[in-house]
């Protein structure tokens, strides 16, 4: 039924991931050459395959990540290039495609997969003559060495600097784990070094109370690597080459191909609205902030590097509320177990925890039912511990399909976090963002156990347009902000007593502190990447076109030195070029169905919550998002959800 995990044999794996992949090659190569049109003889033996593969490679990207070693660092780094290698030569196959356009199938479904695969191959370039070909490879083998100098220089740039501070005013006020790390002995005097990587810039810009070091820090940190203008325009240039040359009028465009959104135009449409509708609050956001800094300390004008410290200082005065205050009401097992049980009230599901031996033994394994029938099975992995990398994730394991021969699989998924280790002394304790980090994984890994598609190329999370991805794990991390959901399980783990309502009440009070200005602020930078997108700016023009932007979106002009696109590292040495937007767009969709499930009393709506999961979540890639969304709700997202999330209405 379920493939137990299992530590791989790391002497023999790249031997046994190479024959697998021969086995793969030599499989295809058959299917090609077969005289079959039938969608189970040609397709299934192929999803078979990824299927393979993948429950092979999984535990290792997973032991890499979570049991870190030099044995798993080696033999995920030699499988890195086999891998990539197999996968780039796949997406040329031309025989390979031309064989998938002759499948023959009745079934939706199926007939899906096969366009989502043709269309894959032609966006790799796989139609277009040879010439062509090798000039998209010389473009992409140039765009990645960019991304990487991109990197390197903002890296080198951030490391190059380091403030030294020997007068403890200037340090007053910052949290003594900020100053701990700050803290040198030069001359047998005590100095604080504070430089431009992220936790240490950021404690002085958010506590550091000399306004003159704030201001050299962020005129620093925003003048970082100026070369990476020129690297910005030879990006840029390819990036629209590129398009160009794959049928495409722009980068933008392009990049759209394969999300929800359909047009630029769409987007920016989008985002404009955004601005409308958040623009008056922060408007009044950022008055009071003003209002604040001149009164405590008779700020006149308030400057860019101002924010970050006056508002910190706002905030204290308003709501007296940090993370750790939370701590001894939610101990993990409490919440884990006020998760599951709201997940199997809303969409009707039992848990069962499953007793068996694994990479730690903090790590607990439960088996889901629905209707008594088994599911699916999820793996928590929550505490921190050395071997672990940081930050949380759902890695996807097993994956729901049905196999040419009939047999069903079953998905199952990983929830890894980095919470506060248990100890013979204290249990595991969660801030109240943990929680809210422990509801976004469930919500992603929801999505591909519940996914019921008989192919494995459109079930769960496979397939699920970019723009969408984080849909559904936001929806669920709205609960974490629910006060009935937190009481469930919000006990003080040594007395018992019940959340008090005063900490409940900061929780939800101190969410939506300066929304509108956080919410324009992530609204500048999408519409500055995508807008970048739509043709060949270069040098002087790309300032031009984020000065004009800020018109509407900064209500405090940064200072005309800030060279802010120069460490703008998600779109131009990540993943997010014309997909900035997408952080908004899956909220939208997350608060408007958020709404939906709710009742008038501020209860859930059962009803509702069952239909999402049949609608969307089990759907996966079967449809477009967009058709998924109106079949459930019989409408569109709606922007004002947003607003009423944040408190803005
Ligand atoms: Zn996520």
């Amino acid at each position: 039924m379920f493939n137990d995990f299992q530590t791989p044999n790391y002497d023999n794996f790249i031997k046994q991931l190479k024959t697998l992949i021969d086995k793969y090659n030599n499989t295809i190569e058959k299917l090609i050459a077969s005289n079959s049109f039938e969608y189970n003889e040609i397709i299934k033996p192929m999803q078979e395959l990824d299927e393979e593969l993948s429950l092979f490679f999984t535990p290792l990207s997973h032991l890499n990540s979570v049991m870190n070693s030099d044995i798993t660092q080696k033999t995920y780094e030699d499988s890195l290039p086999i891998l990539s290698e197999f996968h780039t030569k796949l997406a040329h196959n031309k025989s390979l495609f031309e064989k998938l356009q002759t499948i023959k199938t009745n079934s939706p479904e199926q007939q899906r997969v096969i366009d989502e695969s043709l269309k894959e191959f032609r966006l790799s370039g796989v139609t277009l003559p040879a010439k062509t070909k090798q000039r998209l490879e010389e473009i992409d083998a140039r765009l990645s060495t960019l991304s990487n100098q991109f990197s390197q220089n903002l890296l080198d740039a951030t490391n190059a600097f380091v403030l030294s501070i020997d007068n403890e005013e200037d340090v007053k006020g910052i949290p003594e784990a900020s100053l701990a790390s700050a803290r040198k002995i030069k001359d047998k005097k005590t100095v604080y070094e504070f430089t431009l990587q992220m936790p240490s810039y950021i404690a002085y810009m958010t506590y550091g109370p000399n306004r003159l070091h704030r201001e050299t820090l962020y005129r620093t940190y925003n003048t970082r690597a100026p070369q990476n203008a020129q690297i910005i325009d030879e990006i840029l240039s390819l990036r629209q080459e590129e398009a160009k040359l794959l049928g495409f009028d722009d980068y933008a465009q392009y990049a759209l191909e394969r999300r929800d959104a359909s047009s630029p135009d769409e987007v920016i449409d989008f985002l404009e609205k955004i601005i409308e509708v958040a623009s008056p609050y922060a408007i009044k956001e950022t008055q009071q902030l003003k209002e604040f800094a001149k009164k405590l300390d008779g700020i006149d004008l308030l400057q860019s590097y101002d924010v970050g410290y006056y508002s910190e200082k706002l905030k204290k005065e308003l709501f007296d509320f940090d993370e750790t205050m939370t701590q001894e009401y939610f101990k993990k097992e409490d919440v884990l177990k006020g998760l599951l049980d709201l997940v199997s009230k809303l969409f009707d599901v039992k848990f069962k925890k499953i007793d068996i031996n694994l990479w730690d033994q903090s790590v607990e394994a439960y088996d889901i039912y629905e209707n008594d029938t088994i599911l699916a099975r999820l793996y928590f992995d929550l505490e921190a511990r050395a071997q672990k990398r940081g930050g949380a994730w759902m890695h996807d394991f097993e994956t729901h399909f049905v196999d040419s021969h009939k047999n069903r699989h079953f998905a199952s998924a990983f929830i890894v976090c980095n919470f506060m280790p248990s100890s013979p002394k204290s249990p595991s304790l969660l801030r109240h963002d943990d929680v809210v980090t422990l509801f976004h994984e469930m919500g992603h890994a929801l999505h591909h156990i519940f996914g019921s598609s008989e192919e494995r190329a459109l079930s769960g999370i496979n397939g699920v347009a970019w723009d969408v991805v984080e849909f559904p794990s936001q929806f669920l991390e709205n609960f974490a902000y629910q006060a009935n959901v937190l009481k469930s399980f919000g006990f003080h783990y040594e007395t018992k007593e019940a959340i008090p309502e005063w900490l409940l009440s900061k929780i939800e009070t101190s969410k939506n502190f300066q929304a509108a200005m956080g919410i324009l602020r992530q609204v500048e930078f999408a519409l500055f990447d995508i807008k970048l997108h739509l043709k060949p700016y270069k040098s002087d023009e790309i300032q031009a076109l984020l000065d004009d932007i800020r018109k509407t979106t900064s209500l405090i002009t940064p200072p005309s030195y800030n060279k802010f696109q120069h460490g703008f590292s998600h779109i131009f040495a990540g993943g997010y070029a014309a997909g900035y937007y997408s952080y908004k767009w899956a909220e939208v969709l997350s608060a408007d169905a958020f709404f939906a499930c709710l009742d008038e009393t501020g209860g859930f709506d059962a009803k509702k919550a069952k239909d999402y999961k049949t609608y969307v979540l089990s759907q996966g890639s079967k449809r477009d998002m967009r058709k998924l969304y109106n079949e459930w709700l019989g409408k569109e997202p709606e922007l004002k959800s947003l607003i009423s999330l944040y408190g803005l209405d």
